[in-house]
């Protein structure tokens, strides 16, 4: 068994265990889901957007009016949705998903992403009064997405979606398109950002405070504030996931519909 496991692999496993497994041990590959070709995409566009960001607020003067910096994310981001899409077309196509559909599906939350952080950027602006290249030398937070970490000591990696770099700390942020809790945030989300907080910190070399949990679709942001119960939870998890690995029974189905319709594959030991 290999040292390290992924922090998605928490998550499965709080969700799971047999699936889990199924899928480690055994082997045994999911079959492509359409949600997963949507998160791709949906990774793709704010990875490609933020990449944009330093060319988007260069062209930010002091004459641009509010409306017009909006439109200018608002247009920017809709470029990468489309362009997205179109190199996802394939996989689409296989699963037999409308391109024109899913464009215009993925586009509200699209948008008020582009909004929101062009929000945030014209107040910094007006706040602080600048503009243009000195914005963006100045500008916090400033976003950084995708990155990929890792750590032998937690025998943990992952690649996290977005951190806020607000000069004296980093945050890491999710962008979850499902429903939110009515307060905090969903056990296994709280589970995955607190691990991304001790790998961030382990890459770093700097303490993690808070977490954040953005609910697109309720539009709500939520704060995880870190604590050793939550650091102690992934430990644990980590533990009980590689003992998991290790042993030689399939567990039995826990009894969620996902677990029932999972075909236990023919193996020859
Ligand atoms: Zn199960």
């Amino acid at each position: 068994m290999a040292g390290i496991i992924s922090v998605t692999d928490l998550c499965s496993f709080k969700f799971c265990e047999r699936g889990l497994y199924i899928k480690k041990v055994l082997g045994f590959r999911e079959p492509v889901k359409p949600v997963m070709v949507l998160g791709s995409i949906r990774h793709k566009v704010y990875d490609d957007a933020n990449k944009k960001e330093e060319e988007l607020i260069s062209q930010i003067t002091s004459d641009l009016k509010r409306n017009e910096v909006l439109q200018m994310f608002a247009n920017a981001y809709n470029g990468i949705l489309n362009k997205s899409i179109v190199s996802f077309s394939q996989q689409l196509r296989d699963l037999n998903m409308d391109l024109n559909e899913v464009t215009v599906n993925m586009h509200e939350a699209v948008a008020s992403q582009a909004a929101s952080r062009a929000d945030e950027i014209i107040s910094f602006s007006s706040k602080n009064n600048v503009f243009g290249e000195q914005l963006w030398q100045q500008l916090t937070p400033k976003i950084i997405s995708e990155l990929k970490v890792s750590s032998e000591k937690l025998r943990l990696k992952g690649v996290i979606d977005r951190i806020e770099d607000r000069g004296s700390e980093y945050v890491p942020v999710e962008i979850k398109t499902g429903r939110a809790p009515n307060e905090g945030v969903w056990p296994d989300h709280r589970l995955q950002l607190s691990a991304y907080a001790m790998l961030l910190r382990e890459e770093l070399k700097f303490n993690i405070k808070e977490c954040l949990v953005k609910y697109v679709a309720a539009d709500q942001t939520r704060q995880v504030v870190m604590n050793p119960f939550m650091e102690y939870e992934v430990t644990e998890t980590v533990n009980s996931v590689f003992q998991l690995l290790g042993q030689n029974e399939i567990p039995d189905v826990c009894g969620k519909s996902y677990c029932i319709w999972l075909r236990t594959p023919i193996i020859n030991r």
